[in-house]
């Protein structure tokens, strides 16, 4: 058992089962094992690889959508950019370059990054030492000082823990972490219903509740609504709600039992996009897409972007290829049609750039 796990069994004994969300949020958070606390899991090396690794395309077209959209809500001048979850600060590092497309938005922004790891923290000021914009770091977007702001998060919101539950013979059970099994830790579940779920399901079914990811979409909203901006989120998840498991564990770029390593693999959800739209409209923002991140990076532009930098650099054209088929791509190896990209504005705002065609 890792270090943590004999923490969580501890616990377990003292006070019985915890739930998953409980779980999930030990195993990425614990301040002395938690699994982002310790590491920095990006890259070859790492656990994962982000979009923003494999190319600096995606930066760029994301930096492109900054611009645009601080453009389309007047250039207000000063405003935020807010990055969550800004792993080693490259999407930010790319995204400054080419915002400069735009006259007059680096001598308007400020940058925020909402960071809880002390590791990736130190990496990202090192990958932002040369920037010329006041770069601050915040730990919850509640620190965000008010003034319209632009959000972005890649891949943020699954790495926030979820709830789960289980359709069982008298309702939705909720789903727990107890003892027991080979790796001293099974699941299991509450012993009476949740009488606040109404969802109608199969026995076996799987509920799974965002309450983290949305409470903080819903915040980014209800910011966008009175202040001004807007939210770019990318993640890997489903369009809409499903009654399915999506819990799962990462270690050094394969699957891994969830309960197997506690701290020492990613355990990540799938983003479910309809909550996230949902809780964004309760608070009168308005939705754009989701769409796919292929359409999303297609419609900035990407096909273009590739084609200048295979020019500028012909002994790179077949990496730069490779990765804008990674980016784009509709397989089950490729990000394309995995990822979504989702948008929120004011209710007045126009389409934001990537969205045009898909505007809900
Ligand atoms: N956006 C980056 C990193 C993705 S990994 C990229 O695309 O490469 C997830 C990131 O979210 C890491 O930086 C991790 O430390 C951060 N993170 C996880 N939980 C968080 C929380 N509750 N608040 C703020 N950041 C968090």
């Amino acid at each position: 058992m890792t270090p943590l796990g004999r923490e969580i069994a501890r616990m377990i004994a003292l006070d019985g089962p915890v739930t998953v969300e409980r779980y999930m949020a030990l195993c990425l958070s614990h301040p002395a094992h938690g699994y982002y606390m310790t590491r920095d899991p990006l890259g070859l090396e790492g656990d994962f690889v982000t979009a923003p690794e494999i190319s600096q395309m995606f930066g760029e077209l994301v930096g492109l959508w900054a611009a645009q959209v601080w453009l389309d809500i007047g250039a207000p001048s000063p405003f935020r950019l807010v990055e969550f979850g800004p792993g080693r600060g490259t999407l930010m590092a790319d995204a400054l370059r080419a915002v400069r497309a735009a006259p007059g938005f680096l001598e308007a922004v400020s940058v925020d990054l909402v960071e809880t790891s002390p590791i990736l923290t130190a990496r990202q000021q090192a990958t932002l030492a040369a920037a010329t914009v006041p770069v601050r770091w915040l730990r919850d977007v509640s620190e965000v000082p008010d003034g319209p702001a632009i959000y972005l998060a890649n891949e943020f919101f699954d790495a926030l823990p979820i709830r789960q539950f289980v359709r069982a013979a008298g309702g939705w059970r909720e789903r727990l972490v107890g003892l027991g099994g080979e790796n001293g830790l099974a699941f299991g579940l509450a012993p009476d219903a949740d009488p606040t779920i109404t969802v109608s399901g199969r026995e076996g079914a799987t509920l799974e509740w965002q309450a983290t990811g949305n409470a903080v979409m819903s915040d980014i909203a209800r910011r966008i609504v009175s202040q001004g901006g807007a939210a770019l989120a990318i993640d890997y998840g489903h369009l809409r709600s499903g009654l399915a498991d999506t819990l799962q564990a990462i270690k050094n770029h394969a699957f891994t039992d969830v309960l197997a390593e506690p701290g020492e693999a990613d355990v990540t959800a799938h983003v479910d996009f309809a909550q996230l739209g949902a809780a964004a409209r309760a608070q009168g923002a308005r939705v754009h897409g989701p769409t796919s991140q292929g359409a999303f990076l297609r419609a900035m532009g990407i096909d273009a972007r590739a084609q200048a930098l295979s020019t500028a650099r012909p002994d790179r054209a077949a990496e730069i290829e490779a990765a804008r088929m990674r980016l784009t791509g509709d397989g089950e190896e490729h990000m394309g049609a995995l990822f979504k990209a989702i948008a929120v504005t004011a209710p007045d705002g126009p389409a934001p750039p990537g969205f045009d065609a898909v505007t809900g």
